[in-house]
């Protein structure tokens, strides 16, 4: 039995992790962790049985302490309780389902541990890639990722030398505004944002798909996960989300991984890597998909894209503040706190007002993110 720690269980990806367990039945799911949805999480414990559990908050430890008291699992709490899920003595692999930057410290210290990291959690590479590459190095771990974009660039340079790599083809669905211009986005509502055309995700990943920062964040991830150069990483538009990327070596040959949207499948080629498992489910159909068309994505409207080869470009702690001033907008966006076009206008002025730090610590990661929360908090 492989023993698994998943951190976010209760989300889009950690509970499709659990899915996955219960079809394979041959994973033992050790420790878990949620921010404050305890009763998913208990639901979760009783099926699943983990020796830890931890939520974010003391009062919701004390109530889920309270639920499942007739069971043998502790209940932990704050960031030390996320550590403590992701360093458990019996933990192979860690699943960092989390979502934000909150993930950094965890995973950091996962690793440290010798933890295998199934990475879902992309603001710890866009962020904090230049120690996480080495301190795998150093400690022998695999990352393994769970993107399905980068899982399909993984899974394409299986058996290949890493040096003929040529570039990252990495593909967009567009989100749901494909196509549409400047002053049609000005009145977008959260519902519309909302509608993915073609994956089922949490409520924050699902705003970054529409405005595109989210293809951003992925670009960065990319660009640590495979040590290429954002100038070698092309975005490609392919609106059916058939093909999940693409690599080109350097003879022209071009490698694509292609699928039914599912996350399941990312997910469990994570777990089980090097090994494929069958997984139940839709398949491609060639004969009624008929066509997969491409286009070029549209940095002008879709600015947030833009700013992203801006930030990578600045790199040290530029990537912090793009994708800290974007979790700060898509969520006053989501309190309808702000309209959807000032979400790419928060980053962008929210990276004009930073002075770069070169290779920042987890410490100045950290601070950068206050600041940045600061600067959005008395401007908008
Ligand atoms: P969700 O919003 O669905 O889930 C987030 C999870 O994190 C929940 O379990 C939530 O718990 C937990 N959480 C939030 N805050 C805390 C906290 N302070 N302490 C402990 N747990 C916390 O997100 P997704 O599953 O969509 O995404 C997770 C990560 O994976 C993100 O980084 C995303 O970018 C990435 N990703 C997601 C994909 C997808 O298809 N969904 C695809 C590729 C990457 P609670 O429920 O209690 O709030």
């Amino acid at each position: 039995m492989k023993k698994i720690a998943i951190l976010g269980s209760t989300g889009s990806i950690g509970t499709q992790t659990l899915e996955v367990a219960e079809e394979n039945g041959d994973l033992e799911i050790v420790s878990l962790a949620a921010g404050s949805n305890v009763e998913k999480l208990e639901a979760q414990i009783r099926k699943f049985r983990p020796k830890l559990a931890a939520v974010w908050s003391e009062e919701s430890a004390l109530e889920l302490q309270r639920r499942v008291k007739d069971l043998d699992v502790k209940v932990v709490s704050g960031m030390e309780g996320l550590v403590e899920v992701c360093t458990c003595p019996e933990a192979e692999i860690v699943v960092t389902a989390i979502v934000g930057m909150i993930g950094i410290i965890p995973t950091i210290e996962a690793m440290k541990a010798g933890k295998d990291i199934a990475l879902a959690n992309k603001e710890t590479l866009v962020t904090a890639g230049h120690m996480i590459i080495p301190l795998a190095k150093e400690k022998g771990v695999r990352l393994l990722p769970v993107d399905s974009e980068h899982s399909a660039i993984f899974q394409c340079l299986q058996g290949e030398n890493r040096g003929q790599l040529k570039k990252i083809l990495l593909t967009a669905s567009g989100g749901p505004f494909r196509g549409k211009k400047l002053e049609e986005l000005r009145n977008i509502r959260v519902e519309d944002a909302l509608k993915h055309p073609n994956w089922a995700m949490g409520r924050k990943i699902t705003i970054d798909s529409s405005t595109l920062v989210n293809k951003g964040l992925e670009m960065m991830e990319a660009k640590w996960l495979f040590g290429v150069e954002p100038k070698d990483i092309q975005i490609v538009v392919q609106p059916k989300s058939i093909i999940h990327s693409m690599v080109e070596f350097v003879d022209g040959a071009v490698m694509a991984q292609l699928g039914t949207p599912d996350m399941k499948l990312p997910i469990q080629y994570a777990l089980y890597y090097p090994e494929r498992r069958f997984l139940p489910g839709e398949r491609l159909d060639f004969w009624k998909l008929t066509e997969i068309t491409f286009e070029k994505p549209d940095m002008e409207t879709f600015s947030g894209l833009r700013l992203a080869f801006d930030a990578a470009a600045a790199g040290g702690s530029m990537p912090t503040v793009y994708n800290a001033a974007n979790e700060r907008a898509v969520s006053k966006f989501l309190d309808r706190k702000i309209a959807y076009l000032e979400i790419p206008e928060i980053i962008g002025a929210s990276m004009e007002a930073h002075k770069v730090t070169a290779n920042p610590t987890v410490e100045q990661i950290l601070e950068t993110e206050q600041a940045v929360y600061e600067f959005i908090e008395s401007r908008w």
